[in-house]
């Protein structure tokens, strides 16, 4: 008989171990008869954990005896808080997760008078490589789990609920997938992530279709996928460019599917769903600012059900780029609505606490100074799932051929 090796390298970085939240109900009430239990008890582990109860000893209708074994089999623990850094009073929080592997991502809750939306990461870093994105700058280190993505809504509504956020005991009431991550990119595990946002308890945080908004870089097959899916949340699509010249260069996934193309997609999404789509863009000085990319822009979207979502830049470190100066955002707005085209200009929440769309990168710093406590891990050796950005056989939106 040969004695197993000794082993001194790190396992290979790879997906945390299964949680109740990854699981149908049939497969989690399945998994609790395997460990011995009747089957309602996952109903009462679900409760549990959407009502962000962590701790064992606080499930009191589940047997003392049975507890601990339950909650090590279907609930353990994925996500760490490393640290929270508020803003707007404490309305915004952006909070800093650590996960099994030591990989980092990183959410963001906003509180405002009339709801609270939290923006979560569906992949720790990514690989769209958008260049203004620091996100996209770090690449891609690895999938979440669905129950690393939902963890993030669950604590977000956890946390409203608690009544730490400023402002009382209150509801989450939106999510937006607008974190670290192409969310398409992982398509299976967003979603049940989906799924699960909008089941009512014990499955689920109950929100409604509307109040969930799924932002892509436009996997067009993805996008089509989910056309098919019978669930009609908000698709925000980040143009960044209404020509293929420059989109090319913004948004590099734009060499695969072209302008048209994404708009298309999300024309049939809105077709399908009667739901309006909302195309982000951020404004960048000089870049793609131009009075006549407003015309153009306001040319390809007028009598769509589409509605523009206009984000001046997030500045990032390293980046020659800056926010359109606000004339040009004023008469870039003004074009647009002339086109006859619906036009905001997104807040910028967070910004101080590098919490804004596209500044999320997980990176353990304190003020800007790198922190040696917590090294933001290297990328993974390829494993099962080979790190590609656009999702493996099994998960991904079904690339084969539709190139
Ligand atoms: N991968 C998805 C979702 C994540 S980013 C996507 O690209 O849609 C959420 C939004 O922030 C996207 O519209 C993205 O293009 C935008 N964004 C990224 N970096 C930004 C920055 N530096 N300033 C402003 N918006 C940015």
């Amino acid at each position: 008989m040969t004695a197993l090796p000794l082993v001194f390298d790190a396992p290979r970085r790879g997906m945390p171990p299964r949680h109740l939240a990854d699981l149908t109900r049939d497969e989690a009430r399945a998994a609790v008869a395997e460990l011995g239990q009747p089957a309602f008890r996952a109903d009462q582990l679900a409760r549990h954990f959407y009502r962000g109860v962590t701790d064992p000893a606080q499930m009191t209708d589940v047997p003392a005896a049975a507890r601990e074994a339950l909650a090590e089999a279907l609930l353990p623990g994925l996500l760490t808080p490393v640290r929270h850094l508020s803003a707007d009073g404490g309305r915004t929080r952006k909070t800093l997760w650590r996960l099994h592997d030591g990989a980092l991502v990183e959410s963001v809750l906003m509180r405002y008078p009339d709801r609270a939306t939290v923006c979560i990461s569906s992949q720790a870093g990514c690989g769209m490589a958008c260049p203004f994105c620091a996100t996209g700058q770090g690449g891609l280190t690895r999938n979440l789990s669905a129950a690393e993505i939902i963890g993030q809504a669950v604590a977000a509504a956890a946390a409203m609920a608690s009544g730490e956020i400023p402002g009382g005991p209150g509801r989450l009431s939106n999510v937006v997938f607008m974190g670290m991550g192409e969310p398409l990119a992982n398509y299976a595990r967003v979603r049940t992530t989906l799924r699960a946002l909008l089941a009512t308890a014990p499955y689920g945080l109950g929100l409604s279709q509307r109040a969930v908004t799924l932002s892509t870089v436009g996997l067009v097959p993805a996008i089509r996928r989910l056309t098919e899916e019978g669930m009609a949340v908000t698709l925000a699509v980040s143009l960044h460019a209404p020509d293929d010249e420059l989109r090319d260069s913004l948004v590099p996934i734009n060499t695969r599917w072209k302008v048209d193309e994404v708009v298309a997609a999300a024309d049939a999404y809105a077709e399908r769903t009667g739901r309006r789509y909302s195309v982000e863009y951020a404004l960048i000085r000089d870049v793609n600012d131009q009075p006549e990319r407003a015309d153009l822009l306001g040319k390809l979207l007028a009598g769509k059900l589409a509605h523009v979502n206009l984000i001046p830049l997030n500045p990032t470190p390293g980046s020659p780029w800056d926010a359109s100066p606000l004339p040009a955002q004023r008469e870039f707005v003004a074009r647009l609505r002339a086109a006859g085209v619906a036009t905001t200009v997104r807040d910028t929440r967070g910004q101080d606490i590098d919490g804004a769309c596209g500044q999320l990168a997980a990176s353990d710093r304190v003020d800007g100074v790198p922190s040696l406590a917590l090294p933001t891990p290297a990328m993974p050796t390829p494993t099962a799932e080979p790190p590609v950005p656009l999702g493996s056989e099994t998960d991904g939106p079904g690339l084969e051929g539709t190139a």
